[in-house]
């Protein structure tokens, strides 16, 4: 097998994908492909954990890019990728930059879009002072009722539960008056696509939190108090807080299908162009999470390496669905595998593809079912993101512990507690580096840190990065 030493591999984004791709390249590739990363942001953020920060529960992380890819050895450019010439092996940036490559990997996320008239669109990003100022309202008795919609078309509804939990606790820790919350979603059953287990937990944490669910229900509009729903119907609300719909890139010199998502096959080529291959929210693959995202990654860049006479028998896109709820206590770990179960759970968008069936079963626990417990799955991203400071490369490794869910939690609450008490300890003597590599840990137990914890670790890093104090007030 010929090899083709300083292959120009392009990768197209700068989210889970393109970082999954460019970890997994690497440690296939070692140094035979010469890597670009084009993206769009300077920053790589973790939307997955945005959902914490209205609730000053910590901030979305936030990794700068060239940090990422300069530890693996690869070259960032920051632009924006307005078309591709397959035939002539170019991407063209929106500034009129020309980029050769000898394979080209796309993964440039999905846009986003409003989901129904009147919705507060959660959208993971600036803030979201929309959502602020309904949690704030809310607090200050000004609504009566709040709706938690799942919106209709592509999405990842898994963050919407979150939402819904967090407010009700929030709340209640706010001494808010009274206010009627609800889910609204098309599933059958919650969070279905993890299976019976999944949508058990998630119905019973709905309950506890007194947050009454209406399912097989696609929201149409609000206006004036009222979410109406197709077919007929209305659920009372003064906001319906939901998450954009998504629809694909559509790209000039891509093929794109009817929603503008590119079609690629089980190795991440994109049908019909020679070294071209996709991964990710972009693709027309229907689940758009990012444990998936980084699973096409994967097949991609085995792909690309197989493709440069680097590796035989590059293993296909089989998709595992790894999820982490927060839900203000401790989390809630799911996993589902396409055909493992009995029935398999139809998945909350629309046209599932038969790759998008999940298990009729699936597995809900309190036990992280891998390690570290990144809230976003990729096996060299996740491991990167969740690994303690200071170590290298590795892969998130599954775990299936499984005992019973009282000892679990006593279990989560001895360790979190001792991770905050170590925390504490470094502090007080002024090692910071060993302090928040606590907290770090601690961060793992929960998938997001209590607030105040969430406000000393800020503390740390700026007493680490020798701002003085006096700089921090505000
Ligand atoms: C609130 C919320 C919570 C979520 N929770 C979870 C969770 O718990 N677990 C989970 O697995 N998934 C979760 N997801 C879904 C997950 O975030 C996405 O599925 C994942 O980010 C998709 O990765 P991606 O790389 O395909 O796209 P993105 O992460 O969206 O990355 C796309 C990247 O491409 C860049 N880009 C876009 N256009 C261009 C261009 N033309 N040129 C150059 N660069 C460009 C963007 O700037 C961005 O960096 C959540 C999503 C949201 C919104």
């Amino acid at each position: 097998m010929a090899s083709h030493p300083g292959s120009d591999v392009l990768i197209a984004g700068g989210g889970v994908a393109a970082l999954e791709g460019l970890l997994a390249l690497r440690a296939q590739a070692g140094q035979a492909a010469v890597i670009t990363l084009l993206a769009a942001e300077s920053d790589f953020v973790l939307r997955a954990s945005a959902v914490v920060e209205p609730f000053s529960r910590g901030h979305a992380r936030r990794v700068p890019l060239r940090e990422i890819v300069e530890d693996h050895g690869a070259h960032l450019e920051v632009g924006v990728l307005a078309a591709v010439e397959p035939e002539r092996h170019l991407a063209m940036t929106a500034d009129g930059r020309e980029l050769h490559y000898d394979r080209l990997l796309v993964a440039l996320g999905a846009l986003q879009a409003d989901p129904f008239p009147g919705a507060t669109v959660f959208r993971a990003s600036d803030g979201d002072p929309a959502f602020l100022e309904v949690l704030a309202q809310a607090v200050a008795g000004e609504h009566g009722a709040l709706a938690f919609v799942v919106p209709p078309g592509a999405s990842w509804a898994l963050p919407l539960y979150e939402l819904a939990l967090l407010t009700s606790m929030h709340l209640a820790e706010h001494g808010a008056p009274p206010v009627e919350l609800s889910v609204v979603t098309p599933e059958k059953h919650p969070l279905e696509i993890f299976g019976r287990r999944a949508a058990d937990e998630v119905e019973r944490l709905l309950e506890q939190a007194q947050i009454s669910l209406r399912t097989l229900s696609r929201a149409r509009a609000l206006e004036g108090g009222r979410l109406s729903l197709e077919g007929g119907g209305a659920v009372h609300a003064d906001r319906a807080v939901s998450l954009p719909t998504l629809v694909g890139p559509k790209l000039p010199g891509l093929p794109a299908d009817g929603l503008g998502f590119i079609p690629v096959d089980e190795h991440g080529r994109v049908a019909g162009l020679a070294d071209v291959f996709a991964a990710g929210d972009c693709t027309s693959f229907p689940v758009k999470q990012g444990g998936i995202a980084a699973q096409q990654a994967d097949a991609a860049a085995a792909a690309i390496a197989a493709s440069l006479g680097l590796l035989t028998d590059p293993p296909p896109f089989r998709p595992v669905l790894r999820g982490l709820l927060l839900t203000g206590s401790s989390p809630r770990y799911f996993r589902a595998e396409p055909g493992a179960g009995r029935e398999p759970a139809s998945v909350a968008i629309d046209a599932p593809a038969p790759d998008a069936r999940f298990s009729g079963e699936g597995i809900s626990t309190r036990s992280a079912l891998w390690w570290p417990p990144s809230k976003v799955a990729g096996s060299h991203l996740g491991f990167w993101l969740g690994r303690p400071r200071g170590t290298g490369d590795g892969e998130l490794e599954d775990r299936f512990v499984r005992g019973d869910d009282a000892a679990a939690d006593a279990e989560w609450q001895a360790a979190l507690e001792l991770a905050l008490l170590m925390a504490e300890n470094e502090a007080r003597f002024g090692d910071w580096t060993a302090a928040l590599r606590a907290l770090d840990s601690a961060q793992a137990l929960t998938g997001a840190l209590p607030a105040e914890w969430a406000q000393r670790r800020d503390l740390w890093e700026a007493e680490l990065a020798g701002t003085p104090r006096s700089d921090l007030a505000g």
